[in-house]
């Protein structure tokens, strides 16, 4: 396929804001898509490879300023120079390849396969001469490139391809091309059919190979596969004990709600480990001691168990707060210091796969036997979670208090027939804490400060995401809560850390105002929700106070615009009353 006519598809994408137009776009693009183009569909997300898959572009602005330059032969202050003004890398990159195309004569044409190679040759570099190297394969497509596909091209270097498509857009359309859907009803459940497909293997091209042949059967027969990382299960929220029962009914099993991180934990039939996070990143590097606990203390020959990762205190064994062991997640170097410094122990909650065989589809009872079978309980490395099974609201309420008392969040209540849906938010595994008012959002702006914190960002805009559109809106503005200076003290975070956290991602500039690529995900609380036309949401919180950064939540799963609604209509009925 010619590349040409992918720069004509995301032209076409991006010239609508209307999602359904866009899917009906997308559904005629995939049914003339042939199968050995589908790797197609990861350009489409901005991606090289699948979604389970870590190798990632990544190109700075600064680098494809430096190939911007390079391949067109104008200096690098002056492509800055148009940056400035445009605010648009991928737009100055189309300027400026016009210019010089009215000059030289259009060499051969650039395919898709050609933007694929050359792409993936990015994240393989290592070592001296990496900066050239990785520039000289941007250059040679950016030279062959027309001015149009130069302005992808450079999009999808910096990670910032504007077209407004999510794996959810190419799922529905999906769903348009290849199902005789009749009704909206039956299109919601194709499109769950699919996501499900979505969530096991986590490879939009593969799903296209199958969803291609219309059957549906086929989709459900898409299997999870040990290695690869799987998108966990989800939990909905109630309120109460007395709720949980009533939705799930009795008996039940109800869990320690840990205060950690999500595990998934992979053993595949050759003895190796690896570790996922619930962002389907591979951590196994950063939890050696993990490691050697699955191998020693787990039975099996293959298996995918899911867990929660806490940490504590060596001395006192006391369990600390999330916030405390987030470092261990991203940090690459001098591991063991910090696993002296923050160990983990593991509580196992769920098994997806044992010695070759999926269990998705077996109820939850069964799973959670099986986890007591094979895993040794050792406290302080890896445990099953503490679980009781009651049709008793009394003594679900004492375990509740428990939990607390260990300095835990709250309970899980879970149905003892359930299957495990990947990927999906579930009625039938519900999480209860006290009521709290904090959120997870996604820092999409930020401004810099003056004074003492000139050099740094310093007030930081905050966003919600809106399920409907695939938005980030805007909730308010948090300062709060970040600490003046660096300190090797564990928890927080600086202005300073977090400025050169950001910088990677800032996407234009005016002024002492930036805008950011939603990436980074932190958690605030705050004291209310207040109605306000200043935010694209609508809504903006008041005394938003930062907590934590969470490494581990992947944007799909940040506060939604309803569930910010929803508290705003609960707080409304509490203020009356
Ligand atoms: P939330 O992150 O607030 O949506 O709450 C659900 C999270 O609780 C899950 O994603 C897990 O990371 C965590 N969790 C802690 N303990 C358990 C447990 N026993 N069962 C399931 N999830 C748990």
């Amino acid at each position: 396929m010619l590349y040409k006519n992918l720069a004509e598809i995301y032209e076409a994408l991006g010239s609508t804001t209307k999602r359904l137009e866009k899917i009906d776009i997308l559904a005629d693009f995939l049914k003339t898509l042939k199968q050995e183009d589908k790797e197609v569909l990861y350009l489409l997300l901005g991606d090289i490879y699948p979604a389970y898959d870590e190798r990632k572009i990544g190109i700075s602005n600064q680098l494809a300023i430096k190939a911007i330059s390079k391949a067109t032969g104008i200096s690098e202050k002056d492509v800055v120079k148009e940056w400035k003004a445009i605010g648009d890398l991928g737009k100055v990159a189309e300027k400026l390849t016009k210019k010089k195309k009215q000059a030289t004569l259009h060499t051969s044409p650039l395919t898709t396969q050609k933007v694929l190679e050359n792409l993936r040759k990015l994240p393989e570099l290592e070592g001296k001469g990496t900066i050239e190297k990785k520039i000289s394969f941007i250059v040679e497509l950016l030279t062959s490139a027309l001015p149009i596909e130069a302005l992808y091209l450079v999009r999808t270097l910096i990670g910032d391809l504007r077209i407004g498509i999510q794996e959810s857009t190419i799922r529905d359309a999906m769903a348009v091309a290849f199902f005789d859907v009749k009704d909206a009803k039956q299109k919601k459940e194709i499109a769950d059919k699919i996501q499900s497909a979505i969530d096991r293997s986590n490879d939009i091209a593969l799903v296209f190979d199958i969803a291609k042949k219309g059957k549906v059967k086929d989709l459900e027969k898409i299997p999870v596969q040990v290695g690869k990382p799987i998108k966990v299960m989800l939990a909905q929220k109630v309120s109460s004990i007395k709720d949980g029962f009533e939705k799930l009914g009795k008996p039940c099993a109800i869990e320690y709600k840990y205060d950690g991180f999500r595990l998934l934990i992979h053993k595949t039939s050759d003895n190796e480990v690896k570790l996922f996070t619930r962002r389907l990143e591979n951590v196994t590097k950063q939890f050696p001691e993990v490691v050697e606990y699955v191998k020693k203390y787990v039975k099996g020959d293959s298996f995918i168990l899911d867990a929660e990762a806490i940490g504590f205190d060596r001395k006192t064994k006391r369990y600390k707060p999330f916030q405390e062991i987030s470092q261990r997640i991203k940090r690459k170097y001098h591991i063991e210091e910090l696993e002296k410094e923050l160990p983990v122990e593991v509580n196992v909650f769920d098994i997806l796969y044992y010695n070759g065989k999926s269990l998705l589809d077996e109820p939850f009872k069964k799973r959670t036997e099986l986890i007591k079978k094979i895993v040794e309980n050792k406290p302080f490395k890896i445990v099953c979670s503490k679980q009781i099974i009651t049709d008793s609201e009394k003594e679900a309420e004492r375990f509740y208090k428990k939990a607390l008392k260990d300095n835990q969040e709250g309970v899980m209540m879970k149905s003892l027939s359930a299957a495990y849906q990947p990927g999906s938010r579930v009625g039938h595994m519900l999480k209860i804490k006290p009521e709290e008012k904090d959120y997870d959002l996604v820092i999409v702006g930020a401004e810099y400060g003056t004074g003492k914190r000139a050099g740094w960002l310093s007030s930081f805009i905050l966003a919600c995401l809106d399920t409907e559109t695939g938005k980030f809106l805007e909730v308010g503005k948090v300062g709060t809560g970040i600490k003046e200076k660096s300190s090797a003290e564990s928890g927080g975070i600086s202005f300073e850390e977090l400025t050169e956290k950001l910088k990677p991602y800032i996407i234009s500039e005016k002024g002492r105002e930036v805008k950011i690529k939603p990436k980074i995900v932190v958690s605030v609380t705050y004291q209310e929700i207040q109605k306000s036309p200043n935010y694209s949401s609508g809504f903006a919180l008041r005394f938003p106070r930062f907590t934590a950064l969470r490494p581990d939540k992947p944007l799909s799963e940040i506060t939604t615009l309803n569930e910010i609604r929803e508290d705003y209509e609960k707080q409304r009925g509490k203020t009356k009353s």
